[in-house]
């Protein structure tokens, strides 16, 4: 013992105390020591001094021996208790070893005293070492217990045989089960229907000893809820490696399951949402797109009809300075001839080629007026009448064509008429005014001169008339507007060729006033072919 030791006599008699002193001195035990004699100084040295040992007489004057012993077996009882005193008889060492006394030694027999402290003190070091181990052991048991039983996680002890052994409170939480009832069911009671085959392949696992972590659950309390747990389970082996039991732990994520959940079935909302939201901005940006369209349409239209005025306009000014001009030509002429005639006497022969003139100006003049006089009738919309008669085509295209052969020396023509043309249900003057104007623009539309042709087709059901010149032609791009009044073709105005352009206009509504079709094919340059049909059964359409 190399610590100081202290050392408490209970001794009346000093030279006593110093001899068991030297005793334990002889032996090389290092210690210090107090001498008492009294309860007193007894109890108070016991809490003041803290003796290691303590070696007491067994009678003294004023205490003894078996009252010291019960003090300091209530005070101390770790601190080892010898008796040294003089002879006391077996009866009474027995009485004091039963009391609680380490050991005795005789005073006149002192050589086991230093055996007999050493093994005292000994086995007070031995005891106390293992009163604190199990001091210790008991503390962690008693905190294991408090933890296994307060922690948030359930724990369950699972036996091989699936029956639960033990479960925390938590467990009972979770479960809705108290520990009793637990330990009357199988483990498997407690999965839900979804979890139970997976439960039941990871028991197996568990058999074979191997462990797992955290694997999602579906756990059915006793009331019948779903509750949601992460599981570890550790099998727990007996000496021999076979696995006895396991250890599972359960943390409950049944709150953070439902978050998730309801974060998801919040995600599907929010997409069907974005879903309609989207749908019905499409919807809005098609309309959109459908009034920008037809606005644009609009504005195309707008800006046809603008571009339709313009041309309207300037071929009014056209027509307007075209109708003077043709106007004033022959009006000239018939003016100047006349005044010539009126204020000069003149020879037979010139007067009469002035008054020819005269006539034929006259004639033009009244055709121009004529014309214009349809073209308004046709405006109104009271149209002319159509007075159809057996008529001879054949008869009005020869007389025309001798007409016009008339007039050139630079043309040459053909006619070609099948027979059988003599009784056609048609208004003579109006198909003669058609024939006489396709003619004549053919005529006025070949400067130069080329041949015309006049042929005529004819079945059942109706004749077609075309007339082929093979002079300047039209413009592609004038060509789907010849028929409309006051329309002319440029290149006629730049040729100084003279017209009001509402010839075809009223050639058009005559021949569909019949009833026929009125067509043209040209080539700027080739010439131009008009073809127009006119039924011979009278349709008795009247315009
Ligand atoms: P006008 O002859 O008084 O000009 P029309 O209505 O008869 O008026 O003809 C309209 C336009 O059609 C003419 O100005 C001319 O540009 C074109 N056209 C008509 N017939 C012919 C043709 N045979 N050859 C070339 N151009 C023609």
């Amino acid at each position: 013992m190399d610590k100081k030791l202290r050392i408490l006599f209970l001794e009346d008699v000093p030279s006593d105390a110093e001899l068991i002193a030297r005793e334990l001195r002889k032996a090389k035990l290092a210690f210090s020591s107090e001498r008492v004699e009294t309860k007193e100084a007894f109890v108070r040295e016991i809490e003041k001094f803290k003796p290691h040992l303590i070696l007491a007489d067994y009678s003294l004057p004023t205490f003894d021996g078996l009252s010291a012993l019960a003090i300091a077996q209530e005070k101390c009882p770790d601190v080892p208790f010898i008796f040294v005193s003089g002879s006391i008889g077996e009866e009474f060492a027995i009485e004091t070893l039963k009391k609680g006394a380490t050991d005795y030694v005789l005073k006149d027999r002192l050589s086991p005293l230093v055996p007999t402290v050493r093994r005292a003190l000994d086995e007070a070091e031995e005891h106390i070492k293992r009163k604190k181990a199990e001091e210790a052991l008991r503390q962690s048991q008693v905190e294991y217990e408090d933890l296994y039983e307060s922690a948030p996680v359930a724990y369950y002890s699972i036996g091989v045989d699936g029956l639960v052994k033990r479960a925390n409170r938590a467990a009972e939480n979770l479960s809705g089960y108290s520990v009793e009832e637990l330990q009357r069911l199988k483990i498997f009671d407690l999965y839900a229907e979804e979890s139970r085959a997976k439960a039941k392949e990871l028991f197996g696992r568990m058999k074979r000893g191997i462990g797992w972590e955290s694997e999602e659950m579906m756990y059915k309390t006793k009331d019948g809820q779903k509750v949601y747990g992460l599981l570890s389970v550790s099998p727990i082996k007996d000496e021999n490696g076979r696995v006895k039991e396991s250890r599972s732990v359960v943390v409950d994520i049944t709150q953070r399951k439902k978050a998730e959940e309801k974060l998801k079935e919040y995600q599907e909302h929010l997409e069907e949402l974005v879903e309609e939201r989207t749908a019905k901005l499409e919807d809005t940006m098609k309309d959109l797109k459908k009034e920008v369209d037809e606005r644009k349409k609009a504005e195309g239209l707008i800006k046809m009809q603008n571009e339709r005025l313009k041309e309207l306009d300037r071929m009014k000014s056209e027509f307007l300075s075209t109708a003077a001009h043709e106007l004033r030509t022959p009006l000239t002429s018939i003016v100047g001839f006349s005044e010539i005639l009126l204020k000069r006497k003149l020879d037979e022969e010139r007067s009469n080629r002035f008054l020819r003139i005269i006539n034929e100006e006259s004639v033009s003049l009244a055709g121009l007026i004529n014309d214009l006089l349809d073209v308004s009738r046709i405006e109104s919309g009271k149209g002319f009448k159509i007075n159809k008669a057996p008529t001879d085509l054949g008869g009005i295209i020869l007389e025309n064509v001798d007409l016009f052969k008339s007039q050139t020396d630079k043309h040459t023509f053909e006619v070609n008429l099948p027979p059988d043309l003599s009784k056609i249900e048609l208004d003579k003057d109006k198909i003669n005014q058609v024939i006489e104007n396709l003619l004549s623009n053919a005529l006025k539309f070949s400067p130069k001169g080329g041949s015309l042709t006049v042929s005529v087709d004819k079945t059942d059901e109706k004749v077609k008339v075309a007339i082929t010149d093979t002079g300047m032609g039209i413009p592609e791009k004038d060509l789907p507007h010849i028929f409309e009044k006051f329309y002319r073709a440029e290149s006629s105005s730049i040729q100084a060729i003279g017209g009001t352009g509402l010839g075809l206009a009223i050639v058009k509504y005559i021949v569909e006033s019949h009833g026929g079709k009125i067509s043209v094919e040209s080539k700027e340059g080739k010439g131009s072919a008009f073809s127009f049909t006119l039924p011979t059964k009278s349709t008795r359409k009247k315009r």
